[in-house]
């Protein structure tokens, strides 16, 4: 299944990534059961962390985006690969508030005052770490200061999520354009003046998948960069690299747990054997318990040595 356009301008001055990511914040919706306000903030973290992932370099690269604040929220979380495989949480997924002045679903006040965590593992001995505080908790202009201040890259990030009146996922998207090494400025204006005159990424979602039914994954991709793009000047004018995919995964297993569970160390081990006698652990990503038997327990505590 494509669902990512990835697309490079003319003059070389720009990359961009447009992703539909309707059916990934569905699933994750429905494994967290998540409120409208927690479906808008998770799935715009996903698509955002997502759209990050692509955008590494080498196959095996992972990236954790963390938002943390001290609105009820709490924490938001996504880790995505190069491969195009997403999965994250929201620490309360029954989150609700009231809309916003503007109307929309309040994931600025969800999270509240706070941070943002971005960890990069490239493979190298130690991952690359930066943090900036919340611009205003709505994901996608933390991400963009994020890439500022942290990777002093130029970027420009819109996500969108939107909930139907049933809770489910009526749209949900996203789009990346990051500047590249030598842009030139004119694209930049070119850029700026398309970006003001946009609707929400959601809107153009919405009303693309309406208006190409019947058409191919790509076609409608296709229709998509051109929804945005096709006003640029020529020279700024979008020619498309590469169709990939985005999706929910969550690579847990017997093995991962079981290594989670010796992490905590003989101490800490020992007393869940003499006090429980068992041990039931939930993936905190796709909530599918793992239960260890005493036998099981005891095996693993002798592994530890
Ligand atoms: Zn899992």
């Amino acid at each position: 299944m494509k669902n990512v356009i990835t697309a490079i301008d003319r003059s070389g001055s720009y990359r961009v990534y447009l992703a539909i990511t309707t059916d990934m914040v569905e699933e994750a919706r429905k494994i967290h059961d998540t409120t409208p306000l927690a479906s808008a903030g998770l799935g715009r973290v996903l698509t955002g962390a997502g759209l990050m992932g692509l955008d590494m370099k080498n196959p095996t690269d992972k990236l954790t985006v963390i938002f943390k604040g001290d609105g009820p929220a709490e924490q938001i979380l996504a880790t995505a690969g190069r491969n195009g495989r997403v999965k994250g949480y929201i620490a309360n997924p029954a989150c609700d508030l009231p809309l916003n002045e503007r109307g929309k679903l309040d994931v600025g006040g969800s999270l509240g005052i706070g941070n943002l965590t971005v960890i990069k593992d490239l493979g190298l001995k130690e991952p690359y770490v930066g943090t900036i505080a919340l611009v205003d908790g709505e994901i996608a202009d933390d991400l963009t200061a994020y890439y500022y201040i942290s990777e002093q890259q130029n970027t420009a990030i819109s996500l969108g999520v939107k909930v139907d009146t049933d809770w489910s996922i009526k749209a949900a998207g996203g789009m990346f354009i990051q500047m590249l090494p030598g842009g030139e400025e004119g694209a930049v204006d070119a850029l700026e003046k398309m970006l003001a005159d946009l609707p929400p990424i959601t809107t153009i979602v919405e009303e693309t998948v309406e208006a190409n039914k019947g058409k191919s994954e790509e076609g409608v991709l296709q229709a998509m960069l051109d929804r945005i793009f096709g006003d640029m000047p020529e020279e700024y004018s979008t020619k498309v690299l590469a169709y990939e995919e985005m999706k929910w995964e969550c690579d847990c297993s017997d093995e991962r747990i079981e290594k989670a569970l010796m992490s905590i160390g003989k101490k800490d081990l020992t007393e869940i054997i003499e006090e429980d006698g068992q041990a039931e652990l939930t993936c905190q990503f796709c909530l599918k318990k793992y239960h260890f038997t005493k036998e099981h327990l005891l095996k693993l505590l002798e592994e530890i040595g």
